[in-house]
């Protein structure tokens, strides 16, 4: 499945990393659109790059216990990392 094909499919997915890897892909939009190319999300994808953990282990990492993907950006924006 191509990247488009699996950004049409999760509406909710802004971006996408390659754990443990060096690709990162992102919902296109623009800095100013509805896109995942933002500062936060370009961080996020990039600690699953950097640490290979899943959007769960991500989240539990950053002290959300039971959390997923939707936790870890406001777990980095309370730790001011975004
Ligand atoms: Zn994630």
């Amino acid at each position: 499945m191509s990247m488009a094909r699996y950004f049409d499919k999760n509406p909710n997915t802004f971006g996408m990393a390659e754990p443990l890897g060096t690709s990162a892909y992102y919902r296109p939009g623009g800095i100013f659109g509805s896109g995942g190319i933002k500062p936060g999300n370009i961080f996020h994808e990039a600690l699953h790059n950097a640490l290979g953990l899943g959007d769960d282990d991500l989240a539990e990492k950053l002290g959300v216990h039971g959390g997923g993907s939707a936790d870890i950006n406001p777990a980095l924006a309370s730790h001011h990392c975004i």
